[in-house]
């Protein structure tokens, strides 16, 4: 692989680099056919627009000739400097706003201004005002105390001040002079050992490959970063050396780091031993599935949210009128999408979801993870559900997630909907869809609801999504079945 010494960085690949070294480098070098495009930087790059376009004022301008003319906001101006010997470090800045200084265009200054998702400023958005920061210093001779960074907390824009520190200064350059030494690198950068920043990743499928064929310990379910670490001190480095190992000897090693993580040592290697042989292993022979066993019939159920202002925006259900043992008629399933489309209108949906649960009264509720059930009972506690109505809920709910991990060690990564589903040889109709992508369509959908077009193409994608999460579900539950 050859590497290129005048590469200028740039701030997407600072982003880059401080969410992933090797991100940094394969931007730069990987075979781009391998990198697949993933809604996250889509809903990223949706929500900036919002939250800039809240700034929104009448004195505005494009490019440097904007700061010229001391407009209050200067929209899209690229600017680059050597901030490290050698080295030209070029930036994108999408919004500076006017404030009080002394630049060369007069007694007004610019500061540089982010837009974040998530609950708090993250080191990637603080270097990365930083950055923009500098290069707008240098520009109008006039140095930048401050940056903003705007956010959405329930629909409302919130502004925060951050000050330009010097040690985020020092930081900054050290990580530009990392990053420099990265990419000219002829090899890239291993892979992150917190495999959950790759959820994210376009580079995915390239990295899961090379990780399953050099057997990583982050490939395996159960181990993150901390726990990679404390395996190599202990001189087990791959999957196939955990899969190797006695029970007896891997606890009393991990004892001495902590018993928390001694006690799962019998659940690692069988992971471990599961993923190299790619075979399944039966955890609770003697146990039965008594409730989804005797179960005549099921409702399934899932939920669409919006993590940003906390909503839950869809509430999907299908019901099976049958037992797990026969044949499931996939096309003859009844689907109900229960759509919330305002906060405030929670008030009907609650009424919607109990006429179908005491409709349904005697049948269980399959789900897959704690989401569900969480949301769904503190929604009737808001709506004022007695607690006798709470608890015969709760009474009705089985978690597949919970039981596919109390039985079954497979050989799968991890043990999400997807993961499991996808082990277990089951489709979604509409490839590359996630929840990211279903969020994506859902607030496209709200912001375009009145073209008829896009409305039911948007909306019918979200409930195809939901449903087939339905079926996900229901499949796996049947699967568990079917191995008895
Ligand atoms: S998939 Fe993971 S390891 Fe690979 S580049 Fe992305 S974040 Fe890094």
């Amino acid at each position: 692989m050859k590497c290129n010494k005048s590469k200028p960085i740039n701030d997407h690949l600072l982003r880059s680099w401080i969410r992933c070294r090797r991100k940094a480098w394969l931007e730069i070098y990987g075979d781009k056919q391998k990198k697949f495009w993933t809604a996250h930087s889509t809903l990223q790059l949706n929500h900036q627009i919002d939250c800039f376009h809240n700034l929104a004022q009448k004195s505005y301008g494009i490019g440097i000739q904007a700061c010229e003319e001391g407009k209050n906001i200067a929209y899209g101006i690229r600017l680059q400097y050597p901030l490290i010997k050698n080295r030209i470090i070029k930036g994108n800045l999408p919004v500076l706003r006017k404030t009080s200084g002394e630049s060369i265009w007069g007694s007004f200054s610019y500061q540089p201004v982010l837009a974040r998702q998530g609950k708090k400023v993250t080191r990637e958005q603080r270097l990365i005002l930083m950055m923009t920061g500098l290069l707008i210093s240098d520009l109008q001779k006039y140095q930048v105390q401050k940056g903003l960074i705007l956010h959405k907390e329930n629909e409302i824009i919130k502004v925060e001040k951050i000050r330009l520190s010097e040690n985020m200064n020092i930081e900054l350059r050290e990580s530009l002079l990392n990053l420099e030494k990265d990419i000219e690198s002829k090899t890239p950068p291993p892979i992150t050992s917190n495999r959950k920043k790759c959820t994210i990743c376009s580079w995915r499928k390239d990295c899961d490959t090379l990780a399953i064929k050099e057997g990583y310990l982050s490939e395996v379910s159960g181990i993150g970063a901390k726990r990679e670490l404390l395996l190599n001190k202990i001189g087990i480095n791959n999957i196939e050396a955990l899969a190797k190992i006695k029970h007896y000897k891997l606890k009393e090693k991990l004892d001495k780091f902590g018993t928390q993580h001694g006690d799962i040592s019998k659940q690692l290697i069988l992971q471990a031993q599961s993923q190299s042989t790619n075979k399944v292993i039966k955890l609770n022979t003697a146990k039965e599935l008594k409730n989804l066993k005797q179960a005549k019939g099921f409702l399934i159920y899932d939920i669409e949210s919006d993590p940003d202002i906390k909503h839950d925006f869809l509430h999907g259900f299908i019901r099976i009128p049958n037992n797990l043992y026969k044949e499931i008629n996939l096309k003859k399933i009844k689907y109900s999408p229960l759509l919330n489309l305002k906060k405030d209108t929670e008030n009907s949906l609650w009424k919607r979801i109990k006429r179908k649960l005491n409709h349904h009264e005697g049948l269980p509720i399959l789900h897959y993870g704690e989401t569900e059930p969480i949301s769904l009972l503190k929604l009737g506690l808001r709506q004022g559900a007695s607690t006798d109505e709470i608890e015969a809920i709760k009474k009705r709910f089985i978690d597949i997630h919970v039981l596919i991990r109390e039985y079954w060690c497979l050989p799968v990564r991890n043990y999400g909907l997807k993961s499991i589903a996808e082990f277990i040889g089951f489709e979604w109709e509409q490839s590359n869809t996630d929840g990211a992508r279903a969020l994506l369509w859902w607030r496209q959908w709200k912001k375009s609801r009145r073209l008829n077009n896009i409305y039911s193409k948007n909306l019918n994608a979200i409930f195809k999504y939901n449903r087939d999460d339905c079926i996900a579900t229901l499949m796996i539950a049947k699967w568990l079945i079917d191995q008895e």
